[in-house]
C-alpha cells in the first residue's frame, strides 16, 4: 500500500500536489473542467488541513516557443479560484525568484499554482524526460510531495516520478480512488466478472487481452478488434479493420479460452466510415466483399446483455463501433443503457469509452469513469504506473 496524503501532517508545510489539469482550452477558454473538478477534494484537504498548498501539472505539449502562450495554465488558475471559492497565486514561471518568493510568501492554506510543468520542455524535453536537475529542483521548493496527476501516472517525468524521489510523498484522493477501482477491482472481483473490450485495433490492446482474459469469467468483443478475432475464427469479415499480424495471437486466445470469449453475432455495415454511407445490419455468416463491419448489431446486443445481466462486476474498454458516427452509435449508445440498468460494480477505462459515456450522458450509471486513457490501459494491463511506483509505501 502506497502512503496517501492522510498519512502526513500538512500543518504549516509547504505541500506540492501534482495535479492533472490537462483541460481542452480554445482561446482562453475551459471546455471542460472535470479534471479540476476530480482533483478538487486532495487541494480542499490539504487547505483545511493548514497547508502552504503549491500546485503542478501540465498542459498540452510544447515544442516550440509558439507553444507556450496557448498553454499557459492561467484560465485553470481562474477556473480553480472558482470552485475553490478562494484567491489561488498563479506565478507565471516554472523556477527562479520570482516562484521562490510566491511560495515563500505563502500564509498556512493559500494556494498557489506554478505555470505548466512542460515549458521546461522547451529547452531540452527537461520535464518529459524526468531531468534530474529539475526534479531535485521542484523537490526544494516543498515539504511533502503529493501525487494526484493519474492522467500522467504512467509515465516517468520531473513533476512525478523527480520530485517524489526526493521528498516525503504520498499519494492523493484522485489517485487512489482510481487504484481501487481498476486494480483492486482486477485483483479480486465480485463474480461474476465480464469484460467488455472494443476499440479499434487489436495490437492497441494486446496487454490488456491477455491480462483480463486471465481473471474475467466472460470476455465481451466488439468494435474494430472483433473482426480480427473473427478471422482467427474462420469467418470471412469483407473490408473490416483487421490486423493480420496479430491473427495467430487471437487464434492463440481462442484455443486456450474459448468458452470466456463472446464473440459479434451480427454487425451493421458500411460501404464506408461516413455519416452518408448506406447502411446494413447482417448476420456474420453473411457479410458481403466490399462492406466493412462498423458497429455491432442488434442480436449481439441482446447476447451482450444476456451476459452482462448476470454479472456482478463489469470493467468496459473500447467502444463497441464506430461511435463518433451517429449510424454507427447505436451499439455503444446500448451498452451505455443495459450497463446503466443493472445493479453490478460498473467501471469504464480508457479515453475514448469515456468520452463515449460522457457525451451520451450516462456517466451517472457508473461506478467509476477512470480519468487517465493512457494511465487506466496500463493499469488494466496489470502493469505499474511509474508515478505511483516512486512513491512512498505505508
Ligand atoms: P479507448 O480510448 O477507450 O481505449 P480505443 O482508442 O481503443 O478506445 O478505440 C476507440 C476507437 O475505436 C474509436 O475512435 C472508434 O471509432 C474505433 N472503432 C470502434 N469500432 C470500430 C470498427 N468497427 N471499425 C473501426 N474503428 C472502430
Ligand atoms: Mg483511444
Amino acid at each position: 500500500m502506497k502512503k496517501t496524503i492522510k498519512d502526513y501532517d500538512l500543518n504549516g508545510k509547504k505541500v506540492i500536489i501534482r495535479c492533472d489539469f490537462n483541460v481542452p482550452i480554445k482561446n482562453g477558454i475551459i471546455s471542460d473542467d472535470n479534471r479540476i473538478v476530480e482533483s478538487l477534494p486532495t487541494i480542499k484537504y490539504a487547505i483545511e488541513n493548514g497547508a502552504k498548498v503549491i500546485l503542478m501539472s501540465h498542459l498540452g505539449r510544447i515544442k516550440t516557443a509558439e507553444d507556450l502562450p496557448e498553454n499557459t495554465l492561467l484560465p485553470v488558475a481562474k477556473r480553480l479560484s472558482e470552485l475553490l471559492k478562494k484567491e489561488v497565486v498563479f506565478v507565471s514561471k516554472t523556477r527562479g525568484k520570482e516562484l521562490e518568493d510566491a511560495i515563500n510568501k505563502l500564509n498556512n492554506s493559500d494556494v498557489l499554482l506554478m505555470e505548466n510543468t512542460r515549458y521546461e520542455d522547451l529547452n531540452g524535453e527537461l520535464e518529459s524526460s524526468n531531468d534530474e536537475a529539475l526534479g531535485k529542483y521542484w523537490a526544494s521548493l516543498g515539504d511533502i510531495f503529493i501525487n494526484d496527476a493519474f492522467g500522467t501516472a504512467h509515465r516517468s517525468h520531473a513533476s512525478n516520478v523527480g520530485i517524489a524521489t526526493y521528498l516525503p510523498s504520498g499519494i492523493g484522493f484522485l489517485i487512489e480512488k482510481e487504484l481501487m477501482m481498476l486494480e483492486e477491482t482486477i485483483n479480486n472481483p465480485v463474480r461474476p466478472f465480464t469484460v467488455i473490450l472494443g476499440g479499434a485495433k487489436v495490437s492497441d490492446k494486446i496487454g490488456v487481452i491477455e491480462n483480463l482474459v486471465k481473471v474475467a469469467d466472460y470476455i465481451l468483443i466488439g468494435g474494430g478488434m472483433s473482426y480480427t478475432f473473427l478471422v482467427a475464427d474462420g469467418k470471412k469479415v469483407g473490408k473490416s479493420l483487421v490486423d493480420k499480424e496479430m491473427i495467430d495471437f487471437c487464434k492463440n486466445i481462442l484455443a486456450n479460452y474459448r468458452n470466456k470469449i463472446i464473440l459479434p453475432i451480427d454487425v451493421v455495415c458500411g460501404k464506408e466510415i461516413s455519416e452518408a454511407t448506406e447502411i446494413k445490419e447482417c448476420d456474420i455468416d453473411e457479410f458481403s466483399d466490399d462492406n466493412m463491419g462498423l458497429d455491432i448489431g442488434p442480436k449481439t446486443v441482446d447476447l451482450f446483455k444476456e451476459y452482462l445481466e448476470k454479472s456482478k462486476t463489469i470493467i468496459w474498454n473500447g467502444p463497441v463501433g464506430v461511435f463518433e458516427i451517429n449510424k454507427f452509435a447505436n451499439g455503444t449508445k446500448r451498452v451505455c443503457e443495459i450497463l446503466t440498468k443493472l445493479d453490478a460494480i460498473k467501471i469504464a477505462g480508457g479515453g475514448d469509452t469515456g468520452s463515449a459515456i460522457i457525451n451520451f450522458g450516462y456517466e451517472k450509471g457508473f461506478n467509476h469513469i477512470s480519468t487517465g486513457g493512457g494511465a487506466s490501459l496500463t493499469l488494466l494491463e496489470g502493469k505499474v504506473l511509474s508515478g505511483i511506483d516512486v512513491i512512498a509505501d505505508k
